[in-house]
């Protein structure tokens, strides 16, 4: 269960010449019913990636069906991932998806180890497990069995309304097992949607999976991440979205501004030059020294969005949620309860947009640390 092992990026010297490189490729192919994908399917060592001890994650283990994602998001922090499998972390990231087809199977046999404590396991941390290759592979049901006949705890974090699929699952696992789901939407003008991440399910679908997923009787946590800078900070576009989550009947809410990593920096910086060359002097003072917003832009963003969480009533959600949702802002440590979970649920990994308990760290002025740069290994 050592994460290296789940490293695909070293030479496999059986693999075919124009092939790519990948450890424990069994072949690559293309499909009809998913025009555009290359799936790359491997054989991969372990499925639990442990997150290393002095990492700022809030969770200690976590499990990454698939590299690559095909919901495409110009701003995803994962990109940069795909270089190490020589890949680009352009058009590659979006469309060549390494998939662990033995995934489920090793999972049964490290979750069976007598050492196995039952820690919480985090799904959606480094790529979708929700994205297309999932309605193909159809990993993620054995993952969820697993998990719950193992009493092992999970959280997923999804963007992918494939998720529907799984509901009645969660509700067996959550019977045997505390789970914890979230979606995580952000942006909700239709063209800055489809510029933005045009392989990622419309915001009326990802709000229709939110009210599937408590209408099942499960809480589901919305992460409203990430919050663009001149782009969805407006007074307007806030209220519109939270008033959407709210009646769809999020149990929590976390707002996050974007954070802008290598590999996701260099993407996101040319689409803005072309789309809004008027933000770029913004974008650029905003994160000249490191890849999260300033202390100054969280204040203001918390401010702005206190008075529309009362409005919306998510500030008397269980668990302390809108109070987790402003001090995810103001704090940057999206702990349990203060990353928005309703009371009883569990800490949730993160996509895009999700800051680790380290970034409090760099805030209060010591050495920056970057632990997406450890999770991304994950
Ligand atoms: S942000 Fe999430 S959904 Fe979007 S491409 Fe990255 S992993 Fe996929």
């Amino acid at each position: 269960m050592r994460w290296e092992a789940q490293r695909l990026d070293l030479e496999d010297p059986s693999a075919l010449p124009g092939m790519p490189s990948i450890r424990g490729l069994l072949r690559s192919i293309q499909v009809p019913e998913f025009p555009g994908l290359t799936f790359h399917e491997v054989r991969s060592r372990s499925a639990l990636n442990h997150v290393p001890g002095e990492s700022a994650m809030p969770f200690p283990w976590t499990i990454n069906p698939y590299r690559g994602c095909s919901h495409s998001c110009v701003y995803c922090f994962a990109r940069r991932t795909h270089e190490w499998l020589e890949f680009d972390s352009g058009r590659d990231f979006d469309s060549q998806i390494v998939v662990k087809t033995n995934l489920v199977d090793v999972l049964q046999r490290e979750l069976a180890r007598p050492s196995w404590k039952r820690e919480h396991v985090a799904l959606g941390t480094n790529t979708d497990p929700y994205q297309r290759a999932e309605g193909r592979y159809k990993l993620m049901p054995g993952v969820i069995r697993a998990l719950a006949d193992s009493g092992t705890p999970f959280s997923i974090l999804t963007k992918g309304t494939l998720l529907r699929r799984d509901i009645p699952l969660l509700v067996e696992a959550a019977r045997q097992v505390p789970v914890g789901l979230g979606v995580s939407m952000a942006i909700w003008d239709d063209a800055l949607h489809s510029a933005l991440e045009p392989g990622v399910p419309t915001p009326r679908a990802r709000l229709d999976l939110v009210r599937a997923i408590t209408d099942a009787g499960l809480p589901c946590g919305v992460f409203l991440a990430p919050v663009l800078p001149g782009l969805t900070d407006a007074t307007a576009h806030l209220d519109a979205a939270l008033g959407a989550i709210a009646a769809a009947g999020a149990t929590g809410v976390t707002v996050i501004p974007l954070h802008l990593r290598p590999g996701a920096r260099e993407w996101f910086m040319a689409w803005l030059r072309d789309a809004h060359p008027e933000l770029v002097p913004r974008y650029e003072q905003l994160y000249a020294r490191r890849a999260y917003v300033p202390a100054e832009y969280r204040t203001w963003l918390q401010q702005r969005v206190a008075p529309l969480l009362r409005t919306h009533g998510l500030d008397r959600q269980s668990g302390g949620s809108a109070r987790g949702a402003t001090d995810a802002i103001a704090t940057g440590v999206p702990g349990d309860e203060e990353v928005g979970f309703p009371a009883g649920s569990l800490p949730i990994g993160g996509m895009a947009g999700v800051r680790p308990r380290a970034e409090q760290v760099s805030v209060r002025g010591a050495a920056p640390v970057d632990p997406w740069e450890q999770l991304s290994l994950l």
